[in-house]
């Protein structure tokens, strides 16, 4: 069984960026309290599901999983922690330590985990990431989001990018050197040029990874809102395209490694955490709006509002609000397209041997449309996305949804 991820989610925010639609809220210290120690609560009583692999979990004539009625104490090797959010460096170190504590002492967590904090410019001091490095995180996923001062006001962001400056200064001067930018093209108005110019300095702050996001613009967000005014442009969707190519080529040439469709890292720095999610290794999630799987074929999720998940651990004990099982197509085709997400693409012949798929006969007509498009190639036992599949890695997914 592989080593499982835990996700912590901290919904929590300074204020409300104008493209959010995040399960977040304002932070408010009664309310950030009552919800550490839900999460601490949940993380102790925690139940396994039985191992996928396990005689009890399967009816070998159905292929149904009972894991609901059969969860169990046992205990399970962790190699990731991640804190996401929301903004999860507004909790205080003694917070975050308190819930590591929960973690360690529910969990048989590697002593060589990677353990991430999300953190936002402007919400950390050096006295703070001192502490939080002190009680064990080890990684910082830095929102940086742009260098673009009106960009960052456009984004409805509270921090500059000098205040982007300052924190990284900070955090190296804590010793993380395990840093991960977040960044953010086809910003309304944003040109090429601009573009460029915010790799160059993202690119001369060598951090050891990168994301990079596309801008959508979910309906019912304050940006929404402002374009349909027309207070800025329209994104444009051909420039974002040209934007992620030139973050290819920009990011190869300095030496970063594209090693997932929207990620980029210096040698050996990928995301450990994120990797669970490609790879399909368990994760268990933690929180408000956290959502788990097994590894195998069952997810579940708890309810999304704070306030809410609070009052129901408060009260119930338990939080879960959804249970979805997978079928064995459904759960081998989810990880298809997971996999494919990861520039090395998925082996064909492990791939049989866990979900019992065919690809090549499965999906016979796609894969050879998507091979006369030259978006995916199959180099022995290996699929993969080409460089032009990378672009329009959408059309390929859906044929396996
Ligand atoms: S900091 Fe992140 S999670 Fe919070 S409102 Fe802004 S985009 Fe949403």
């Amino acid at each position: 069984m592989k080593r499982a991820g835990i996700y912590i989610h901290v919904p929590f925010c300074r204020s409300r960026c104008s493209y959010c639609d995040f399960a977040t809220g304002a932070y408010e210290g009664q309310l950030a309290e009552r919800y550490v120690s839900a999460l601490t609560a949940e993380i102790s009583t925690f139940k396994l599901p039985p191992t996928p692999d396990s005689s009890a979990a399967h009816d070998a004539a159905t292929g149904d999983m009972r894991a609901n009625d059969q969860r169990t104490d046992a205990v399970c090797d962790v190699d990731t922690i991640y804190f996401g959010g929301g903004t999860p460096s507004l909790l205080t170190p003694a917070q975050v330590g308190r819930i590591l504590r929960a973690v360690g002492e529910r969990f048989r967590v590697a002593s060589d985990a990677e353990v991430t904090l999300e953190m936002n410019p402007g919400t950390v001091t050096l006295e703070s990431v001192e502490k939080f490095r002190a009680c064990g995180v080890n990684r910082a996923s830095f929102g940086l989001q742009t260098f673009d001062d009106e960009g960052l006001r456009r984004l409805g962001r509270t921090h500059t990018a000098d205040d982007a400056r300052r924190t990284l200064a900070v955090l190296r001067e804590a010793g993380f050197d395990n840093v991960s930018f977040d960044l953010i093209a086809g910003l309304p108005g944003q040109t090429l040029a601009e573009w460029s110019r915010n790799m160059d300095d993202a690119l001369a702050l060598r951090p050891a990874h990168l994301s990079l996001y596309l801008l959508e613009v979910h309906e019912g967000t304050p940006l929404a809102e402002q374009l349909r005014q027309g207070r800025w442009p329209q994104p444009d969707a051909d420039v974002a395209a040209e934007m992620y190519q030139l973050l290819i080529e920009r990011t190869r040439a300095a030496g970063y490694e594209h090693y997932e469709i929207s990620n980029f890292c210096l040698p050996g720095c990928e995301a450990r955490h994120n990797l669970k999610y490609w790879t399909n290794a368990p994760y268990y999630g933690f929180g408000s709006s956290a959502h788990s799987y097994d590894g195998a074929r069952l997810r579940w999720s708890n309810e999304r509002d704070a306030a809410r998940y609070v009052e129901l651990m408060e009260t119930c004990g338990a939080a879960i609000v959804e249970t979805n099982e997978l079928s064995a197509r459904d759960a081998g085709a989810e990880a298809l397209f997971l996999g494919l997400r990861l520039m090395r693409g998925v082996d064909l012949t492990e791939h049989r041997a866990r979900f019992g798929t065919d690809v090549r006969s499965e999906y016979a007509a796609d894969l050879s449309r998507f091979q006369a498009a030259e978006l995916i190639r199959i180099d022995g036992d290996l699929l993969r996305l080409t460089r032009s599949g990378v672009l329009l890695s959408n059309e390929v997914f859906a044929a396996f949804v």
